[in-house]
């Protein structure tokens, strides 16, 4: 292992014995060691580096361990921090936990036991991190890049689980498809950043206006889509002539702060199970209604009927 790639550890202690023995041993276990005797002088350190561990005695002159910790989780750092407490200050070590630190050693202590924990951190660590990463993926990958939306494979997934639980339990749910009114003349007169800038608008007049229930999701290009779960379409209709409403009155604006251009958008309504019996056709019957408004003069939300 090189240096560079070595698990850190920080060891803080004011006896000069105790730091020599964690440090040598744990440095002979291949850790990237660095020591100090006060909690003043780890502050200066963790200012200039980052480590993977820190271990830290907590009977100290000038700012004792538990201050420390308090400083450090105070800061924001979030390395794990293993505290060294005397035997038979046990309370001691409640409060080094209460204050943040993930685990403690009393002294004095056994060799094996110091990298027993040093390992069982670190395995914890590791384990937060991949937890916090799956997270981070799956709602990017749920997630329109652009608008922030939901994304349309997170969009399906979401009309599928609607739709079977309002079969299960006979309720009525909404689809509301939405284009912008000649968006490619957006982009052809002030190009595709203004478009992209523009959409991003639209997609959050969209947001706020539906209710705290309803899943917007950008469907493509320049159409999104509304389920509005537990809603029958006359309560639909409300919320799309709002948005509606929103968009036409709202002026758009550049990042300069130039007035660009006034939108309209045409919503197509439909509703399951009245209008359809299964997700394609409530996804096609709202497309079609959509374009029933934009052959019939734009700027409108119309109600599917068959
Ligand atoms: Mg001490």
């Amino acid at each position: 292992m090189t240096a560079q790639n070595k698990v850190k550890i920080l060891i803080v202690d004011d006896e000069a014995e105790a730091r020599e023995t964690i440090g040598d041993f744990l440095a002979e276990a291949d850790f990237g060691v660095e020591t100090t005797d006060s909690g003043l002088k780890a502050l200066d350190i963790l200012k200039k580096s980052s480590f993977d561990i820190i271990i830290s005695d907590l009977f100290m002159p000038e700012m004792n361990g538990i201050a420390l910790i308090k400083e450090i989780k105070k800061q924001g750092i979030d390395t794990p921090i293993i505290a060294i407490t005397g035997i038979g200050t046990i309370e001691n070590a409640v409060e080094s936990m209460k204050a943040g630190a993930s685990d403690f050693i009393t002294k004095p202590f056994n060799i094996s036991q110091i990298s027993l924990i040093v390992e069982k951190t670190l395995e914890t660590k590791k384990l937060k991190q991949l937890a916090s990463e799956s997270e981070f993926y799956k709602k990017l990958s749920n997630s329109d890049d652009l608008t922030g939306l939901a994304n349309y494979r997170y969009f399906k997934e979401i009309l599928q689980q609607e739709i079977d639980r309002a079969e299960r339990y006979n309720r009525t749910l909404s689809l509301m498809m939405l284009d912008i009114d000649n968006f490619k003349s957006c982009n052809d007169t002030f190009g595709h950043p203004v478009g992209d800038l523009m959409l991003k608008q639209i997609a959050s007049q969209i947001k706020k206006n539906t209710r705290g229930i309803d899943i917007v999701a950008r469907y493509g290009g320049e159409e999104f889509t509304v389920i509005l779960p537990e809603t029958p379409v006359e309560e639909a209709l409300v919320v799309a002539e709002r948005i509606r409403d929103s968009i036409d009155k709202f002026v758009f604006e550049t990042e300069d702060g130039e007035k660009i251009t006034h939108f309209t958008i045409t919503i197509g309504l439909s509703s399951f199970p009245d209008k359809v019996k299964s997700l394609k056709e409530l996804i096609e019957t709202a497309d079609s209604a959509l374009y029933k408004g934009k052959n019939s003069g734009k700027n409108c939300v119309v109600l599917y009927s068959d």
